[in-house]
């Protein structure tokens, strides 16, 4: 009983730690990003709401609306919101700027029903506002500070009141009708945050298997040509060259004829473990073909790129793949190399490493061949 007690305020204490909806830092700036355009013209439209509702202070009190313009023109100060929301880059900059700013026009707002006769009866709905528009707008923002936000927006005219900011404010009536919408704001908050998330996430999850094979697991074709154009990029730019493998295994058609396709998949597999095995975390290792790989090899010369291909080539004759209840499957590699140059593009390098490579099946095949250009 004590056990069950003490497992129940654990998991309520891990609750309150907001792991139910955690936003990290990408998440938060593409929330941020995807939101810039749509917070900004919220905010605009706060301005004309804002100003433009002196019209119900002409309505309901024509001798006190005269004071009240002055105080409606403070709702000017979301003019800038879209260039604002636009430029601005530091999201905590951001967050604090207009959530500020609106509880600064929530307590514009209380001083303008102190100035209306029975302003404080009729114009309490007004704070309705402050539980619709803002929130919509703070999609832009994290959840947490879209809740700090409710809370402080709900609490700051009770405080100023209390504070006698504003004379006449009627706790109560304010309570039973901003309280439950403040609730609701908190409530609508969560589901949407908690959808955008599981949006991102999916998202993120189809970019990936955009960019790999899934058999081996590596990069796919695609992912492969882009860092290639981006390598040559960085090789013209820092005048480090880098190198290009491509890998074919031997007699792939005999594996799949004698031990079926399955092992053959077995083979693609073992050989993209091999390949990640034996290169460093910053080198590119992609599967390009049925049972082709190619590996870009940043900041490496011919002579070390030979060696790397070496290795990839003798762990896979060295290492068979075992077959249920018979002789474990041996296979082989050819590996053409070939080394970015001067004068070298996307196309011709992928040319001379795979002119390589046919040079390596030529002369035998399980061997690795550096693109020579005397030779062809
Ligand atoms: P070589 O030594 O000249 O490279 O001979 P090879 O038999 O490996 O070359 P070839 O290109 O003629 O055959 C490639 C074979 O790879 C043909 C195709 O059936 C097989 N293959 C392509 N993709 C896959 C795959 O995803 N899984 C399996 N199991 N086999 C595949
Ligand atoms: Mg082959
Ligand atoms: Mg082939």
């Amino acid at each position: 009983m004590k056990e069950k007690i003490i497992e129940k305020l654990l998991s309520i204490r891990e609750s309150l730690k907001f792991e139910w909806i955690q936003e990290d830092e990408t998440l938060l700036q593409k929330k941020l990003d995807d939101h810039r355009s749509f917070s900004g013209k919220l905010f605009l439209l706060g301005t004309l709401i804002g100003s433009g509702l002196w019209i119900w202070d002409y309505v309901t009190d024509p001798v006190g609306a005269k004071d009240t313009i002055w105080l409606r023109m403070f709702f000017f100060i979301f003019l800038p919101a879209p260039y604002l929301f636009r430029k601005i880059t530091n999201r905590l900059l951001l967050t604090l700027l207009f959530v500020g700013a609106v509880l600064l026009t929530e307590a514009v707002y209380l001083k303008i029903l102190t100035r209306l006769d029975m302003g404080m009866i009729y114009g309490i709905a007004g704070f309705m506002y402050y539980m619709l528009l803002p929130p919509l707008a703070f999609q832009a923002f994290s959840l947490r500070a879209n809740i700090v936000y409710v809370v402080m927006a709900t609490f700051l005219p009770h405080l100023l009141a209390w504070s006698g900011f504003a004379p006449g404010f009627q706790h109560d009536h304010y309570a039973v009708l901003i309280w439950p919408a403040a609730a609701l704001a908190i409530l609508i908050q969560y589901f949407y945050a908690r959808d955008y998330k599981k949006r991102y996430e999916l998202e993120k999850e189809l970019e990936r298997m955009s960019y790999t094979d899934m058999l081996s697991g590596l990069n796919n074709r695609r992912h492969f040509m882009a860092f290639l154009k981006k390598e040559f990029e960085r090789y013209r730019r820092t005048g480090k060259s880098f190198s290009l493998l491509m890998i074919d295994i031997d007699r792939f058609k005999r594996i799949n004829d004698t031990y079926g396709h399955p092992v053959g998949d077995s083979v693609i597999r073992t050989l993209a473990d091999i390949v990640r095995d034996e290169i460093r975390e910053m080198d590119f290792p992609a599967r390009i073909g049925g049972e082709e790989f190619a590996v870009i090899l940043p900041e490496i010369d011919a002579k070390n790129a030979l060696k790397v291909a070496e290795r990839i080539r003798e762990k896979a004759q060295n290492h068979p793949v075992d077959i249920p209840g018979g002789e474990p499957a041996r296979f082989t590699v050819s590996i053409g190399v070939a080394a970015a140059g001067a004068d070298s593009d996307e196309t011709s390098l992928i040319k001379e490493a795979d002119e390589a490579l046919y040079r390596a099946k030529r002369e035998g095949r399980n061997r690795v061949v550096l693109y020579d250009s005397s030779s062809s």
